[in-house]
């Protein structure tokens, strides 16, 4: 069965513990509300380790003022049940207070990834991300630790922070989980209205035809930008954010596709006051 733990210090004892009797650590960071996307992080880190940890915390320091943070869902007892079946050994779902008491005063900033493409929409979002997920890694004392693919950013920015704070911790990337249409798994999903979510798989099927285009040899990135929008204004009520293409692995921008081995092809698109994003990661 899986424990369940709320208090920073009990958690930082059991890891401790489990290390100190030869098991490896693996830990999930999620915001809850599991799905299938995030089971599937569950079994891969069981993959990389024996003691899986996911935790459970919707962190308010990555949410802007004008964001879902108050209505994000919740459901701590479901998710336990669905964690515990994907092979989860430990929850650490910490109360907001316990992680940021009045006396907090740390942040962790991640030059440059932070301000562009999701940063640029969402100002602290990363920061939030990237202090939280350094705190999760001191409390949960992983060897492992694994993100999706879904937020591509993110794998980034933690792939970066790993590297620059000396953290002696491997990062899996787990691909995107999807419905049956395409639409990548989400838990803000839940917020979609019937005929949004009808929509909601023009962001997967545009950027299928961006990766068409790139492999029928087009370069000109903006060329394929104004063909994936078109696609979605003319499918759907969604609302472009961004479409971007950048190199995948520094993620500058790119306006031609031109020695790249890998591109990172993103969105982030709006459907009423639901912000969804996806991307694909095109070899070329
Ligand atoms: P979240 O609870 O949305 O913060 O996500 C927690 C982790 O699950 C992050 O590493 C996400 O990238 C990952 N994740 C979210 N949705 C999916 C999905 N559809 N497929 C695979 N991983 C996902």
């Amino acid at each position: 069965m899986v424990a369940i733990i709320q208090d920073v210090s009990e958690m930082q004892r059991a890891a401790e513990s489990l290390r100190t009797a030869g098991k490896r650590i693996g830990i999930v960071p999620t915001m809850g509300y599991l799905h299938e996307g995030h089971l599937s992080l569950i079994r891969t880190a069981k993959h990389h380790a024996d003691v899986v940890v996911t935790t459970i915390f919707v962190n308010p320091k990555q949410f802007g003022p004008a964001e879902d943070y108050e209505r994000y869902p919740r459901d701590l007892s479901n998710d336990s049940l669905l964690a515990s079946s994907a092979g989860t050994d430990y929850i650490f779902a910490p109360e907001s207070k316990s992680m940021y008491p009045n006396e907090y005063l740390t942040d962790v900033h991640i030059e440059r990834y932070s301000s562009i493409l999701e940063g640029r929409s969402r100002p602290g979002h990363f920061q939030g991300v990237a202090t939280v997920v350094t705190k999760l890694l001191n409390i949960t004392k992983p060897h492992v630790a694994v993100f999706g693919q879904k937020d591509a950013q993110q794998a980034v920015v933690i792939r970066q922070m790993l590297r620059d704070l000396n953290y002696d911790i491997e990062l899996v990337i787990a691909p995107t989980v999807r419905e049956a249409d395409g639409l990548a798994l989400s838990s803000r999903n839940s917020y979609l209205s019937t005929e949004e979510r009808k929509q909601a798989p023009v962001l997967f099927q545009s950027l299928n035809l961006a990766e068409q285009r790139v492999r029928e040899g087009v370069r000109v990135s903006v060329r394929i930008i104004n063909e994936m929008s078109e696609f979605i204004t003319n499918r759907s009520a969604g609302v472009i954010d961004y479409i971007s293409i950048a190199d995948s692995n520094t993620l500058e921008e790119l306006s031609a596709i031109e020695g790249q081995r890998s591109v990172l092809i993103s969105l982030a698109v709006r459907f009423g006051a639901t912000r969804l994003i996806d991307n694909q990661i095109v070899k070329v």
